[in-house]
């Protein structure tokens, strides 16, 4: 049996009913991955690296889960297809994205998955949720908690709490 993990997933849309969609993804995560620990409120963002497509809503969740990393990512991408996700342009408007932000300390780099996720300390919106459920938490490489991150984050779009 494998040994439990904490993972971090970073959810956002902007395509659609994107509350719904967060709802659905929340629910076939469960059943997919394992025990939903925490879910952060859901941001609204300013798309990130682009700016002429509607803004994001962004929620981060938490979960324990015993499926090994590279199972994670299938479950996951099976999920956004689900959700109607079509494979987009890079950085596009999409309905779901699911991004693994860690898998508990552990530091992967394979051919498809990067773990931690590479761009967590440059995005509030990232930041901004995983302050919300986990401020201590830190990251594997640097050391630093999600708290310090965001307190050195440069990223300046705004991240607003959706009340829901
Ligand atoms: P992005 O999230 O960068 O906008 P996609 O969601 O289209 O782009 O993902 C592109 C690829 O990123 C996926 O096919 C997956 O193999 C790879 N990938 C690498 N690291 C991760 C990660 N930590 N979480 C999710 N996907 C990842
Ligand atoms: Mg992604």
């Amino acid at each position: 049996m494998n040994n439990y993990q904490t993972v971090f997933l970073g959810l956002g849309g902007n395509l659609g009913n994107i509350q719904a969609n967060l709802q659905q993804a929340v629910v076939l995560l469960q059943k997919a991955v394992g025990e939903l620990i925490t879910q952060s409120s859901i941001y609204q963002t300013r798309a990130w690296g682009r700016n002429e497509q509607p803004d994001f809503l962004n929620q981060v969740l938490c979960f324990k889960t015993q499926l090994p990393a590279n199972e994670l990512l299938t479950a996951i991408q099976t999920i956004e297809t689900l959700l109607g996700r079509k494979r987009e342009e890079h950085w596009g408007a999409r309905t779901m994205d699911i991004d693994i932000l860690f898998y508990g300390q552990e530091c992967i780099h394979t051919p498809t998955l990067l773990v931690p996720h590479p761009y967590i300390a440059q995005r509030r919106f990232v930041l901004v949720p995983l302050v919300e459920i986990a401020g201590d938490w830190l990251h594997p490489q640097t050391q630093k908690s999600m708290r310090e991150l965001l307190f050195e984050c440069e990223d300046k779009l705004e991240v607003n709490y959706l009340a829901i």
